[in-house]
């Protein structure tokens, strides 16, 4: 517990003068000394020591609370009633202000003989002798102990989660604070775990809420009956439990071993199903994030902790709890993406580094964006004749320092973070225009422009009318452009995917699946989708010549393209022979860097995004 933990902490105050008259008085021996404290006695629990803490008197009510006979007080110090709640600092202060003659106020809490803590409200009042030092100290109490049962009952409903019954958010990082400043501790490794029930939303969805909630308290029930008493459990987020355990130990191996042996029990006690509603169970699928770490020591130099970090990304130096936090929850997020049967990952060093230049992009991206840094360029396709029939655009980013960024380094943090509708939207403006100055030329009028679709793009409610509004406002004939999904975007929600194309269908719009083959796309989708083409991805291409399989898929997806009369286009074009090949199966158009790279549209600048 710090000291903040114990409530309202009294800084020294000056001697009053009511107080400067009492300390008078209980200065002088003798019959006025005796009348105070018959008076105090009455409101007080009082105890009188030397100069040296020793005590000199304790009044019938000091007994009474204390539950010591007054024999087994006089003589000693206050270290019998010492219940070892306040860290040294606190006596240090209350020391450090008494034996400089100022009155010191504050809570103590004290045990009492059969082990039971009670709380007084504490003033202390140093007597100072002729010379000018204290030569006794009066202790004044009042009892708190019913205030702070109060207050306890108060505090614990803030730091409880009110489903699972376990420690929140705030008492877990608390808990961890507490760890850290904790200098008397045995040093050594602790460890913070968090953990996600990861069909919460879905149980929610499915049998609503109260079953989601049942789904938590049964696993946080398997957690506390899993885990020794000593380690905290708590509900840190929506559906994520922490887990805090310390004092595993010095040795770091040993610290690992216990680790992951207790990530596996926690595992396998969790992945158990359980029954939701009558026939219906669902293992609570988790991914797990755990993080080892020490407290930063206040005198440990900045340099060590990179020392050691370099030296071993297998523990952190840490004594922010929301930093320890934020690494297992790196860590769980990491476990998370991936595909494995055990879904735990141990927080590295890199995983940070690795959000910092993600986030150091973003911020870069943004301000691309707003300088106008983004380039449509366009890759021609060809049909069987090598006549070139249309482009595809891509993007690309001319970066101030780093020359020019290809889509794959920037696309992905575009779309965790949601600037992609930004930016799909400027590039769906930007192709328009494109489109409408090719209606002017003579040369450009029949060709088709392709843009790339990102799913977060078609999550967005009013998808289908801002192309709608994009197309009308630029005056291009709807059949000119073509969209390019991928397979992913039929995972999130097939029904809403299928009525969004069939609106740009009917507008007049082309799509095409991008990328085909490469993901999960079965026949019953394809029969679903209201699309016009399937282009096969570069990876089949490259392999259909010389390798049975590639081109066995090659052929396979061409098959199956006719069935559902939609066009085909082959990708990643690079030889005669490949080009020859998809010719021979009956591919309908073609691109690759045979026919050519993709080229900036125009020289001109851009103008700006729209901030
Ligand atoms: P994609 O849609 O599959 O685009 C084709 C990629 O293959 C392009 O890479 C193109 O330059 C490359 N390519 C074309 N022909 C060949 C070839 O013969 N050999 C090889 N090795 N590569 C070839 P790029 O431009 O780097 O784009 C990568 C990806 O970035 C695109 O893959 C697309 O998924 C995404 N992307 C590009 N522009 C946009 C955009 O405006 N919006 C969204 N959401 N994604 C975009
Ligand atoms: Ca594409
Ligand atoms: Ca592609």
């Amino acid at each position: 517990m710090t000291a903040d933990g114990i409530g309202r902490k009294g800084a020294a105050s000056e001697i009053s003068h009511a107080q400067r008259m009492m300390h008078e008085r209980l200065s002088r021996p003798g019959h006025a000394y005796d009348t105070i404290l018959l008076a105090l006695n009455e409101h007080s629990i009082v105890a009188v020591t030397d100069a040296g803490g020793r005590i000199t008197y304790v009044n019938d009510r000091f007994c009474d609370v204390s539950q010591f006979p007054r024999e087994e007080l006089i003589g000693r110090t206050h270290r019998v009633v010492n219940s070892g709640h306040h860290p040294p600092a606190f006596f240090d202060d209350l020391w450090g202000t008494i034996t400089t003659g100022r009155v010191w106020q504050s809570e103590i809490c004290n045990r009492a003989r059969d082990g039971s803590e009670y709380w007084l409200d504490t003033t202390i009042i140093p007597l100072i002798g002729p010379d000018g030092a204290p030569t006794n100290y009066v202790a004044l109490r009042t009892e708190e102990t019913q205030r702070h049962a109060a207050e306890a009952a108060v505090r614990r409903l803030a730091y409880i989660d009110p489903v699972t019954g376990l420690d929140n958010r705030g008492a877990l990082l608390r808990s961890i604070e507490e760890i850290t400043a904790d200098v008397d501790a045995p040093p050594g490794f602790s460890v913070f775990c968090t953990l996600s029930v990861d069909q919460l939303s879905i149980v929610n969805d499915a049998f609503g809420f109260d079953a989601g909630d049942r789904l938590l308290l049964d696993a946080g029930r398997r957690l506390r009956i899993l885990l020794d008493e000593s380690v905290r459990v708590g509900r840190i987020g929506s559906n994520t439990f922490g887990v805090l355990a310390t004092g595993l130990g010095a040795d770091l191996d040993a610290a690992e071993r216990l680790v992951e042996r207790t990530v596996d029990e926690v595992l396998e006690a969790l992945i158990e199903a359980q029954e939701l509603e009558s026939g219906v169970a669902v293992g609570a699928g988790v991914s797990l994030g755990h993080v080892l770490w020490v407290p930063r020591q206040p005198a440990e130099p900045a340099a060590d902790l990179s020392r050691a970090e370099e030296e071993s990304s297998r523990f952190i130096v840490s004594s922010d709890a929301n930093d320890i936090v934020k690494c297992a929850e790196i860590a769980r997020k990491r476990a998370k993406q991936s595909r494995g049967q055990r879904r735990a990952q141990r927080f590295e060093q890199r995983m940070l580094d690795e959000v910092h230049d993600r986030m150091l992009l973003v911020s870069e991206l943004r301000g691309g964006i707003a300088r106008g840094e983004l380039r449509l360029y366009a890759q021609p396709i060809v049909d069987a004749e090598r006549r070139v029939i249309g482009k595809e655009a891509l993007l690309r980013w001319h970066h101030g320092s780093r020359g020019v960024v290809g889509p794959d380094e920037f696309i992905p943090v575009a779309e965790q973070t949601g600037l992609i509708v930004q930016i799909g939207d400027w590039v769906l403006d930007e192709a328009c225009r494109v489109l409408a100055d090719w209606a002017h030329d003579e040369a450009a009028r029949e060709l088709t422009l392709s843009v790339n679709l990102s799913e977060r793009q078609l999550q967005v409610s009013d998808f289908a009318e801002r192309v709608h509004e994009t197309i009308s406002r630029h005056g291009v004939a709807p059949g000119r452009l073509h969209l390019e999904l991928t397979e992913s975007v039929l995972h999130s929600d097939l029904t809403r995917t299928v009525e969004l194309l069939e609106r740009l269908r009917d507008d007049g719009v082309h799509a095409s699946l991008d990328d085909f083959g490469t993901g999960y796309s079965s026949l019953s989708y394809l029969r679903r989708l209201p699309v016009q083409q399937l282009k096969i991805d570069r990876s089949f291409v490259s392999s259909i010549v010389g390798e049975p399989q590639g081109a066995a898929v090659a052929e396979t997806i061409v098959r199956l393209a006719r069935i559902f009369g939609l066009q085909v286009v082959g990708e990643g074009v690079e030889t005669e022979e490949q080009f020859a090949h998809l010719r021979a199966l009956g591919v309908d158009a073609f691109q690759g860097y045979l026919f050519g790279r993709p080229e900036p549209i125009e020289r001109r600048a851009i103008s700006p995004l729209a901030p």
